[in-house]
């Protein structure tokens, strides 16, 4: 699995403007590199030059423990514990209770720091480990952007679950299926999200999830080990 948009409980600080310039520059050479060779050369280029920035700015994740200053971290920490307890004790309810309205999510109040988070590493601002709208995937190893890009690369089919098609992942993913041809499926509550076209081999599968996904992996199961087989890998059924 890859956590390309960030999450929740970890912290990153940013590059200087200097060093984002310069990253910047790397980016687009490694964008218009037409060989396999060109573009591992430019990748060491750009992953040598990251070593002179902090590493929370590109490698490494702040947590919740490592929050500076202390009288910021000992407002953030517990906090950060707390509400991930909470929030899956909310989901855990929801499920059991399907009258509730599952968007009641109770309001917290926001708790007022001492002064601002900064980084243990940099001691410059702290942000949440999240993609912003002005930040490429690449920007901090945790997107694992290079991993995905692979995937997409060699995938034989795009499987979309539940997405609105509004952030830049997804037309990344669209735009390779048009390229290969590929066949891309769409589950989803409602449909109209994506159309097949002469030149996108879409379907959408209109359903709950629970239901569809269910049916895909037993269809998955099937296609990939054969009766037998499936037999074998039934244990590790998702539940
Ligand atoms: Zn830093």
């Amino acid at each position: 699995m890859v956590e390309a948009h960030g999450r929740v409980g970890l912290y990153k600080c940013l590059p200087t403007v200097e060093q984002e310039a310069a990253d910047d520059e790397i980016e687009e050479q490694l964008d218009d590199a037409t060989s396999d060779e060109e573009k591992a050369a430019k990748l060491a280029e750009r992953a040598e030059q990251r070593k002179t920035w902090c590493e929370y700015a590109h490698s490494n994740n702040v947590k919740p423990h490592e929050i500076m200053p202390e009288s910021v971290r000992s407002v953030m920490q517990p906090l950060t514990e707390d509400t991930k307890d909470d929030v899956k004790d909310d989901v855990k309810d929801d499920v059991k209770d399907d009258t509730k309205d599952s968007n009641s999510w109770e309001e917290v109040e926001a708790p007022e720091l001492p002064s601002a988070p900064t980084c243990p590493g940099c001691e410059s601002a702290l942000l949440p480990q999240a993609l912003m709208f002005d930040e490429s995937y690449s920007s901090h190893d945790f997107y694992e952007y290079e991993k995905f890009r692979d995937w997409f690369d060699k995938a034989d089919a795009f499987v979309f679950v539940g997405t609105s098609f509004a952030v830049t992942v997804t037309d990344m993913a669209i735009n390779e299926a048009k390229k290969r041809f590929i066949p891309v499926y769409n589950f989803n509550l409602e449909a109209g999200r994506i159309n097949p076209s002469a030149t996108l081999n879409a379907e959408n599968v209109i359903g709950k999830s629970e239901e569809t996904l269910e049916e895909l992996w037993h269809c998955l199961r099937d296609k990939l080990v054969g009766e037998e087989g499936a037999k074998a890998v039934v244990k590790s059924e998702p539940t």
